[in-house]
């Protein structure tokens, strides 16, 4: 059905004038976006980009060297890995701008801010474009240059050491922000380490687990364009996950009908757009979704057959409720009484989000049916103990509805994305690190990335060689005055190598600070599920492809890009051969070319292989035009691979695939070789979910056996903050939410998007504001449990009474004058004032200063907002390991001796408060004397021996 309303006369005019893009469907067939020549308000056709002159404004004289050719890239500014075009100068070879790439399937042409400011970073007058090392001790601020040569027989010599040593877990790469598929994992498969660390626990490993229990694939994948019915717990019109994607088909969906309901306890912008914005307690959004939930049952909304075939009802019947054998209709009365006690009523008195609201939008849920879609991505999942059923719950509203995988309906982000293979995979790792993957956390989503320093300073082990990857892990993690003493602590890190296009708090402490290419200065492939389509987009550095396209080759990239900025690929490759110059380690051959043996691969042949051997379909699509794959990409930047995935898992196997399986007669689970392939149904093998039923898991086994029997089921558990639990002067601190304009660490060096945004202050409640006599503007002291941080507030109704708010995309600062990212952050002092008490104070703000760009010295603002993360004490989730990020925190106008930027911390006691979270852990083994279940991925593919932590007990006999 077409909910699509007819533009009105206001919309048509407007596009009529070029105004607005046109107004055709979205599905419209690529051309249809591309310009007429000399038209600004779309794009270049593509058969001109290799000459291309922008339209001069009215009244500006022609300019010859206008004349560009346009390279398609890839944004690197946040996960969504949309399409950017980079207009190279071809007199100067300088580039000029980045605007959107229309070919690009998930972005269509549209950027948000942050895309086009990419220029503003490679124009950045404070980069970082030589390595450089430290001289006198870490983190004093004195550095020196060094060659790459140098550090690459530095670095290389170390890690050596280390594997040949035996000590393969003393090398660790600790990554911010990837933007490839599984490239440095396969590095490290290569050196033969469980070396891999991410920042995905204080990100979005809670609504991973939740996802990944219910379907084996740890993401959703809404097709939000089609949908009726859209519920969001994220901000994803305004900077949750892929942002700029989602966004435009979220607003597509709108003008087609669909409805939208937000649940966030701050107006986000994205609330702001919904038809109905539910602001509940923090912490209570698994009840109101469990009584969404309650109300499809009870009012018949949901789809029975979907239900019934689909989930793992009768595993739930046998192994719960020892009803081995009975019926369907025993099961729904049993769900119906899990969730009697859900009722709207009952989440009103959780939430405060009216009964009559949670009923019509279950009511409106049940009539989208099957075309409901909904995400979940930091938010409630990120911020609360037991986050994680907050997105099990979520999720429970598709199962219930059929709306898995569906047109309009919300699929698992696995069928929506891919990961090219490369030329050669290593060997699964033989050895478990337990410094990434602790024994406390067997089903952790990711590496317990956050406690890093917590493990080194209790003695787990030591780091000879720490490279941090696009990472300001001082910064971005809770606790970030422990990172400091652990990053400067030459006994616990021996060598800190920070891999980073920019400055940031981190790399201060490092011993290397090596420059690295932005988004068009680097070689990678991206894939992400912004829709229910499968394309794969070609990072590639635009200089390097403007020169060969111009017949000046280019043998490695940091030839074309500035000062000696290396990309990543060429590092690692380098790296390796350096590390492994023989080949008697059995590394180096991971890094030989595919067609010269024995040689060192090249950028050139690593994707050409890709291309030729990965991407299906794209040979065929790139001879049509007479190209080769390769030659594709970089023509075009991306490809389709395929649209319209829909219900994967009705696919019936075919004979080839089943060939040799048997099927369980209890669980009618079909496998070869041991492995689950599928499961019968109606006498069917169909492909079913990657989980161990092969259904959707209601009733998780995995929990059951690995110590969590109490949370078998999708349900409702209570935050560490509880809204009774508060004194007097109590609040709840929310501080996880983006500023859609900035980029974590890395936008101190955009001047665009600082003069947009650069501040970050307390929204407050005129409820919770007036007792304390404060104003917006005035300074408020917010402490926390192991310190406080002083910021000014911003009094509005934006927010639900109880709780207040403070983004943390600001408040980046630099201890030396003329550090990196001068724009954007302020000089502070830092002082430790007892043993573990650090107390950051400003010096002054961002000031204007002179460089090569006149715009530093316009800079007007000057308030750089304030770091909070640094007061904020570790609570990793027992099951899960996200860092629970919400504070229970005490507000008072600020003191006479209080400044504004003020941070205080004691590291004692957030020492104390990571080992009262530790306990409420249930460590491995679990069954079989495992470390993790067999099933739950992890980035690094380890081999089956290293999981197991303790003697396998007998088949029948006692736990060991
Ligand atoms: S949403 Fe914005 S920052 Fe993210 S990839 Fe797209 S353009 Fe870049």
């Amino acid at each position: 059905m077409n909910h699509r309303p007819k533009p009105g006369w206001i919309e048509r005019t407007v596009e009529s004038l070029g105004w607005i893009n046109r107004l055709d469907p979205p599905t419209a067939p690529r051309e249809e976006r591309l310009a007429p020549e000399g038209k600004f308000s779309q794009f270049p056709p593509a058969d001109r980009w290799g000459d291309w002159a922008d339209p001069v404004p009215p009244g500006a004289e022609a300019d010859a060297s206008r004349r560009c050719v346009l390279i398609p890239t890839t944004c690197f500014n946040c996960e969504a890995a949309c399409g950017l075009l980079a207009y190279v100068d071809k007199e100067r070879l300088e580039v000029r701008k980045f605007e959107g790439n229309p070919l690009h399937p998930g972005s269509r042409g549209r950027n948000c801010a942050k895309g086009p400011a990419t220029i503003n970073q490679i124009r950045d007058p404070d980069r970082i474009l030589h390595p450089l090392r430290r001289v006198g001790p870490r983190g004093g601020g004195r550095w020196e240059r060094v060659g790459w040569d140098a550090v690459l027989d530095d670095l290389a010599a170390r890690i050596r050491e280390s594997l040949t040593g035996g000590k393969p877990e003393e090398v660790m790469y600790h990554v911010g922000r990837p933007g490839y598929e599984g490239s440095v994992e396969r590095v490290l498969k290569a050196w033969g380490i469980d070396g891999h660390n991410s920042h995905t626990n204080v990100c979005s490993a809670a609504a991973r687990l939740g996802y990944h229990l219910w379907q084996g694939s740890d993401r959703p994948s809404p097709d939000h364009q089609r949908s009726r019915f859209i519920l969001l717990m994220s901000s994803h019109l305004e900077g949750g996950h892929y942002f700029n994607p989602h966004a435009q088909r979220i607003i597509e969906g709108k003008l087609a009908g669909a409805k939208l309901a937000v649940i966030d306890p701050r107006l986000s912008n994205t609330a702001a757009r919904a038809d109905t914005w539910l602001a509940p307690y923090p912490g209570t959004e698994g009840a109101v979704l469990l009584a969404m939930a309650h109300v499809l049952l009870e009012e018949g909304l949901f789809d029975r057959a979907y239900v019934e075939t689909w989930i793992n009802w009768e595993e739930y019947l046998r192994e719960k409720a020892g009803l081995s054998g009975a019926s369907f209709d025993v099961f729904l009365s049993e769900i119906k009484e899990v969730y009697g006690a859900y009722t709207p009523e009952f989440a009103e008195a959780e939430s405060g989000v009216p009964a009559a609201t949670i009923r019509k939008v279950a009511r409106e849920i049940g009539r989208a049916g099957s075309a409901f879609a909904t995400h979940i991505w930091r938010g409630a999942a990120s911020a609360h103990l037991g986050g994680w059923q907050i997105a099990r719950a979520l999720h429970f509203l598709n199962v219930l509805t059929g709306s898995v995988g569906t047109p309009g309906g919300t699929a698992p982000a696995s069928w929506h994305k891919t990961k090219p293979a490369p030329f050669d995979a290593p060997p699964a790792v033989k050895f478990w690190n337990e410094l990434v993957y602790p024994r406390e956390y067997p089903l952790s989503t990711y590496e317990m990335s956050f406690l890093l320093p917590h493990f080194l300073k209790e003695g787990r082990g030591k780091l000879s060689v720490y490279f941090t990857r696009v990472y300001n892990p001082l910064w971005t993690n809770p606790d970030g005055f422990t990172w400091l003493e652990v990053l400067k602590d030459e006994e616990k890190l021996g060598l800190h190598a920070a891999l980073t296009p920019t400055w940031n708090e981190s790399a201060l402490y490092a011993d290397y600070v090596l420059p690295m290419g932005l988004a068009g200065e680097r070689h990678d492939v991206q894939s992400q599920e912004t829709h229910s389509g499968v394309w794969v987009s070609f990072r590639q550095p635009v200089l390097r492809a403007a020169m060969e396209r111009m017949g000046k080759p280019v043998q490695w990239t940091y030839e074309a890009n500035p000062g000696e900025v290396w990309e990543e690929d060429e590092f690692w490759v380098e790296l390796s051969w350096r590390i492994d110059p023989d080949g008697g380690l059995g590394i180096r051959r991971h890094f030989e070319s595919p067609d010269r043996p024995g040689e060192k691969i090249t950028a050139e042949e690593y994707y050409r292989w890709m291309f030729e051997n990965s991407v299906p379909g794209l040979p065929e699509k790139a001879a049509e035009e007479g190209l080769s794959p390769i030659e594709y990409m970089k023509r075009y930047g991306s490809f389709e691979i395929q649209k319209d995935v829909f219900q994967k898992y009705t696919r019936q196997l075919p004979a080839e695939e089943t060939e040799g399986a048997s099927i369980d007669p209890r669980t009618r689970v079909a496998s070869r070789d041991g492995r689950p392939i599928g499961v019968e149904i109606a006498g069917r093998v169909l492909e079913g979910f990657p989980t161990p039923s092969r259904k959707l898991e209601f009733f998780s086994s995995t929990l059951k056996d690995w110590g969590w029997p109490e949370h078998a089921l999708p349900g409702y558990v209570f935050s560490h903050i509880r809204e009774e639990d508060l004194g007097p002067g109590e609040l709840i601190l929310l501080p996880t939410f983006r500023l859609p304009t900035l980029i974590h660490t890395r936008s101190a060096n955009a001047k665009w998007l600082l003069e947009i945004s650069h501040r970050n202050p307390v929204w407050m409640h005129p409820k919770d504001s007036d007792p304390f006599g404060l104003k917006t503007g005035d300074l408020v002291k917010v402490h926390t449990e192991i310190g406080y941080f002083v910021n000014r507030v911003w009094v509005t109704e934006a927010i639900r009474p109880g709780v207040i708010a403070c983004s943390h995309h600001a408040g980046r600062w630099r201890l030396d004058e003329n550090e990196g990212g001068r724009m954007g952050s302020a000089l502070v002092r830092l002082e430790e004032r007892e043993k573990g008490q650090w107390l950051l104070r400003q010096v002054h703000g961002v000031s204007p200063f002179e460089s090569e760009d006149p715009d530093t010295a316009r800079i007007w603002w000057r308030d750089p907002g304030v770091h909070q993360n640094a007061a904020f004490p570790v609570h990793p989730d027992p099951v899960s390991g996200m860092h629970c990020w919400h504070q229970k925190v005490r507000v008072e106008k600020a003191g006479p001796d209080d400044r504004y930027g003020d941070v205080f911390a004691d590291t004692g006691k957030s020492f104390e408060i990571y080992r009262e979270w530790l306990q409420k852990t249930r460590p491995a083994p679990g069954p079989g004397g495992l470390r993790r279940p067999l099933w739950l991925n992890r980035p690094i593919p380890c081999e089956r021996d290293a999981y197991q932590l303790t003697p396998e007990p007998p088949v029948d006999g006692p736990p060991a």
